[in-house]
Parts: structure tokens; sequence; C-alpha cells
């Protein structure tokens, strides 16, 4: 049995294949088709056979997935013959609002609930939207999953959910905090806990997905009772080009002082802010720090603000949780900037008894992603994330509870 799973975002389709066996489930293949609707797409592709690049115009998602569909039934480097071999999808849904949590099978109400919800992620649930229409049309045998970004976070306590705005709007818009990478929050803390042996259930986990997307993460007990980010993916951490937390009066001043409109306030939040808009020199963290420890003033200081916001959450979570005893780092710049991760915990020692190893931290596969010294109170980890396995596992219990 195969499973494919799909991101699909406003202008890419990320996807990646896996073959079942044993019960277990084997990555086959994976992809991306990059800048559709753009004048020119890349289209990039690896599989256990070989790779494959090429350039297209790409006018939409279904046109997008047919490159896809093109790639995997390659004569030499595809992974399938027939479209019929891949049995279930997994959709990448980012926003259920309240009403879909659960990974569910998708049907008219599932899809009703996507669009419903686009109100509250407009970046993001029409995109996963196109994506699941153009890919029931092709695999039209397949079973449809979505998993929603927001699962894990289901069990968050009222007092962490909700805003302290009239409470009617809760009842009526449903505004809370819903928080998101719920998929990559639970794989890593699961994982974390896997890789050092001890019950689930017991420990106080601090998560830190920090991609061009970020969020932190409290997993007390096994559950999410804290994230930072809210209603939408914008609340929380300085991100590749969101603002992450300000002062909600700045977007009215915004407004007032420069004549823009809400919807272009609020785009200049998402799309203008966080590590773009303070550095001036984009939203690639590699060359913020590149340049940060050449000298460059603005390159240290955009690196010391982003630190710095992860530090808060880090101490709001401890103090949430009467301490922790396991903090994970992971995602493009989790996994793989030492610097980051010394910034953020490097003067924990004292107080709080986390101590990083120089060298662990240099490099984490090396020691089990364990980066921090043997008596270091807080176990410090860098467990790399797996959103897709998570959405395929997923995805092929439905096909199998389907088949019951
Ligand atoms: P996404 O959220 O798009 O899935 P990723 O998890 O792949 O993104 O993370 C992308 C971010 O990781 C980018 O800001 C990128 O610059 C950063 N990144 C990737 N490699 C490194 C590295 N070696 N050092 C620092 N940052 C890195």
């Amino acid at each position: 049995m195969k499973i494919l799973v799909l991101n699909s975002g406003s202008s890419s389709i990320k996807f990646k294949v896996y073959r079942e066996e044993n019960n277990e489930l084997n990555e086959i293949a994976s992809g991306i088709v990059e800048k559709i609707g753009e004048e020119i797409s890349y289209i990039k592709y690896k599989s256990i056979k070989g790779e494959i690049r090429y350039n297209e115009i790409v006018k939409n998602h279904e046109e997008g997935l047919k490159h896809i569909i093109n790639v995997l039934t390659d004569k030499e480097k595809g992974v399938i013959e027939n479209l019929k071999e891949i049995v279930g999808v997994g959709h990448r849904v980012v926003h259920g609002g309240d009403k879909i949590w659960e990974p569910t099978v998708i049907d008219e109400y599932v899809e009703k609930v996507i669009e419903e919800f686009s109100r509250m992620a407009p970046l993001h649930n029409p995109a996963n939207l196109l994506g699941i229409r153009s890919a029931k049309k092709l695999f039209s045998n397949a079973v449809h999953v979505a998993v929603f970004d927001t699962a894990f976070h289901a069990t968050l306590p009222p007092e962490a959910y909700l805003y302290a705005i009239p409470y009617k709007y809760y009842e009526k818009y449903k505004i809370r905090r819903y928080g998101f990478h719920g998929t990559s929050h639970m794989y890593v803390s699961r994982k974390a806990a896997e890789i050092l042996g001890k019950p689930y259930e017991e420990l106080r986990i601090i998560t830190c997905h920090l991609g061009n997307g970020a969020s932190v993460a409290a997993v007390y007990k096994g559950k999410s009772i804290e994230t930072s980010m809210g209603l939408t993916p914008l609340e929380g951490l300085v991100m590749g080009t969101r603002s992450g937390d300000i002062d909600p009066s700045i977007m009215y001043f915004l407004a007032k002082w420069e004549n823009m409109t809400i919807d272009e306030v609020y785009e200049l939040l998402n799309k203008k802010s966080g590590v773009y808009g303070l550095s001036e020199m984009g939203n690639d963290m590699r060359i913020i720090e590149e340049r940060a420890l050449k000298g460059d003033e603005r390159a240290m200081l955009t690196l010391k603000v982003y630190v710095h916001r992860i530090q808060k959450y880090i101490g709001a979570y401890m103090a949430i949780m009467g301490g922790v005893d396991v903090i994970v780092f992971t995602a493009g710049v989790g996994e793989k900037s030492p610097i980051t991760r010394e910034m953020v915990l490097g003067h924990m020692a004292d107080f709080f008894g986390i101590k990083l190893d120089p060298e662990r931290n240099e490099n984490p596969k090396k020691y089990n992603g364990i980066i921090s010294t043997d008596d270091s109170r807080v176990v410090v980890m860098v467990v790399p994330t797996n959103e897709e396995l998570v959405i395929a596992q997923e995805t092929l219990k439905k096909v199998l509870s389907s088949r019951k």
C-alpha cells in the first residue's frame, strides 16, 4: 500500500510518498512544485530511483498535481505504475476551527468546514482546499484524509485559549487560541520521550518549532497545554516574515498614520515583518547569522530580538508547568542553528540548571540529539521533525478502518 502526503500552500505543493511494509511506513519519494501561478514553476522530485528536475508553466494546483503524477509515474524514476496504487492521500490542513480537530476522512462537510475557517486562515485554508479538490479529482479511488495543524492543541485549557476581549466574541466568532504546528510539536515531543526511554505521560516538555513559521508549545504529561500561535499563525514568536506578538494598538496607529487599510496592515504583519522586516535583508536565518557574526549590527539586533522572544516563551512555559524536564528544538533553524540554541539557553545554567554541551550542540546527530551535559537538570534535545510521516500514519489508519 502506498500513501501520498500533500502540503498545499498558496504557490507550492510539497509531497511525499510512503510505502507500507509490515505495518511500517517508509518514505520512497518526495518533492515540490514551486511558484505555481507565476511565470515559471519549478518541479523537483527525488525518489529511491533517482531525481527529476524541470521548469514549466504551472497555472494552478490541479496542473501542479498533474506534474506530481507525471514524476511519480516516470518509467525510470517513478515509484508507482498506476494511480490506484495510492490508497490514501493525507492532506495537511491548517485550520479546522472549533469544528474539527481530529484527522478526518474528507467529505463535503469537512470541505465546508475548511472553507468556513478560511476566514481565520486566509493565507492557508484556501490553498489547502485547492489541493484537496484537485487531488480528489485525480486520485478518485483513494481515501482522502485531512490532518489539522490545530489537532494537538485541542487539549489547551480555557485559561490558555481565551483572549481577554468581550466573551461574546468567543461565543459569536469562536475567537480563541487554536495553535498550529501541532503535528510537529506532537511528533518531536513523543520522539524525545522515546529517545530518552521515559514515559511520555510523565514529562514536562517545551518544544520549539523554529522554521520560517515558528511556535513554542508546553507539553505537560503528553498533552499540549499552551502554545504561542493563536487564533492564527501570526501570534507568538518572531518569524520569517510574521511579526509575532505586538501591542494590538500598533495595528490601529499604522492604519491611521500610514493611511493603510486594515487589510494592508494585516498583510504587512504577515508578510513584511518578522526577521524580514527587522533586518531588511530577507528572511533567511542563515544569512542573518552569517552577517551578524561578521559584525553587521542590524543582523545581530534581529537575531537578538528573535532569541529574546523565544526565551520569554520558555520562561513562561516553565512557570506554567512548574518546571521543565526536556526542551526540544526542531525545524529549519531549530535543527540546524547551534548559535540560536546557544543564544537561547546558554545563560540558563545557574538558576535553571540548563547546561548545554558545546560539542554536542555542534553535532547533535552524534549524540542521539541530546545537546545538554549529563549533569544538566533539564535535557535539551534537537529532534528533526517529520510532519509528513504523522500525516501518512493517520491516513493509513483511516484507510484500514474504511476497509473493515
Ligand atoms: P518551513 O517553515 O518553510 O517548513 P523550515 O522548517 O525548512 O521551513 O525552516 C526554514 C528556515 O530555516 C529558514 O529561515 C532558513 O533560513 C532556516 N535555516 C535552514 N538552514 C539553516 C541553518 N543551517 N542555520 C540557520 N538557519 C537555517
